[in-house]
């Protein structure tokens, strides 16, 4: 199990107490009907009751899921990239605030699937809004309630989750156009309360967590008070790896590459060393992957290699090899190590 520790957790200050960016919406008070049951106990004296829960982020691709679970946790447990579709399976981001334990589930992209991996991360992605606690609905600042973020809507409706909305990336559009699309989303379905964040800047984040420490169920935490993620160190690090080669090799990589850790070992100086391999579906995405010289897989270890140091806190030896696995993504095996179930067709 986890044991990316907290450690680095303080460091990061996203408070900004100037960024208040919850708005109340027409007709209504922050809380509403979506979430029938106002769970807070009276204040007074009542505060330590330890609460606890799960809140599934979701939204089309891009939006910034990944990205803000990291602002919220407040240390990268999320990879990112502006790759559509660099979310594969749920991946759990566990943070504190006050007296409870909040426990977000980034999630795949929601987008209408065309292939069997497709498939099986918009499975995944509605499996954890439906688990949840509280839905975050994210919608992009930018876009607005395009057509696939309104497909998304939609479908929500079917999830009977309270649910809160999250506009994000607000640092790239003025206020004005923010309050239609907080109106617009408010119009097509009930929100318990409306956020306006940056995940990137985290204005407005602090905001988001205060409010969910408030209304997740009373109970039990789940995870001791300092783990940041459920996932394993070795899942983590190949999830670093992968999301080198995406910022790389956007351009050129299709997004059928995999990355599986297949070694650690730790050595008798204290240090790591750890073997993964990158499968590729082609031979030629093999050389995209090699680049000339070998150069492009150097950059990609050199980079994930100091990430993951970081990450454990001691010295890494990273060792990459690239494998051609024609047809990975049709492999049972392969969902199984991502933590997906394999559709049946
Ligand atoms: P996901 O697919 O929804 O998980 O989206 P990611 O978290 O991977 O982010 C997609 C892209 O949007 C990345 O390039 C992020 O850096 C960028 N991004 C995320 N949040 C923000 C934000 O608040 N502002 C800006 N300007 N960019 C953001
Ligand atoms: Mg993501």
């Amino acid at each position: 199990m986890a044991d990316a520790r907290r450690s680095r957790r303080e460091e990061k200050a996203p408070a900004r107490p100037e960024s208040s960016t919850s708005i109340p919406m027409p007709g209504g008070s922050l809380v509403g009907p979506a979430c029938p049951q106002d769970p807070r106990p009276g204040r007074a004296g009542k505060e330590s009751a330890r609460r606890c829960g799960f809140i599934a982020l979701i939204g089309a691709p891009n939006v910034g899921k990944s990205t803000l679970v990291n602002a919220l946790v407040g240390s990268k447990v999320a990879i990112v990239s502006h790759k559509v579709q660099t979310t594969r399976s749920l991946l759990r981001g566990i943070a504190t605030a006050g007296s409870a334990q909040l426990i977000f589930v980034d999630t795949p992209g929601i987008f209408a699937p065309r292939r069997r991996l497709d498939r099986a991360m918009v499975t995944s992605a509605w499996a954890g809004a439906a688990d949840a606690d509280v839905v975050g609905m994210m919608v992009e600042a930018s876009r607005g309630v395009d057509a696939e973020t309104g497909d998304v809507l939609d479908k929500l409706t079917a999830i009977r989750r309270p649910r809160i909305l999250l506009i994000n990336k607000i640092d790239l559009v003025e206020k004005t156009r923010l309050l239609e699309i907080a109106r617009h989303a408010n119009d097509r379905m009930e929100f318990a309360a409306t956020f306006m964040v940056s995940a990137l800047t985290g204005n407005g984040v602090p905001d988001v967590k205060s409010w969910l420490a408030e209304h997740v169920p009373e109970g039990p935490w789940h995870y001791p008070p300092d783990q940041i993620t459920d996932a394993p160190l070795r899942q983590l690090a190949a999830e670093i790896t992968r999301e080198k080669l995406y910022l790389r090799l956007h351009q050129e990589l299709p997004y059928q590459s995999m990355v599986e850790t297949e070694q650690w070992r730790k050595l008798g100086d204290g240090s790591i060393r750890i073997e993964q391999t990158i499968y590729v579906e082609r031979d030629s995405q093999r050389k995209i992957v090699l680049g000339k010289g070998g150069r492009s897989i150097k950059a990609i270890g050199a980079d994930a290699r100091r990430e993951i140091a970081d990450m454990i806190e001691a010295p890494v030896h990273l060792f990459l090899f690239v494998k051609v696995r024609e047809r990975w993504s049709e492999d049972r095996d392969h969902y199984r190590a991502m933590g997906l179930e394999f559709p049946r067709e």
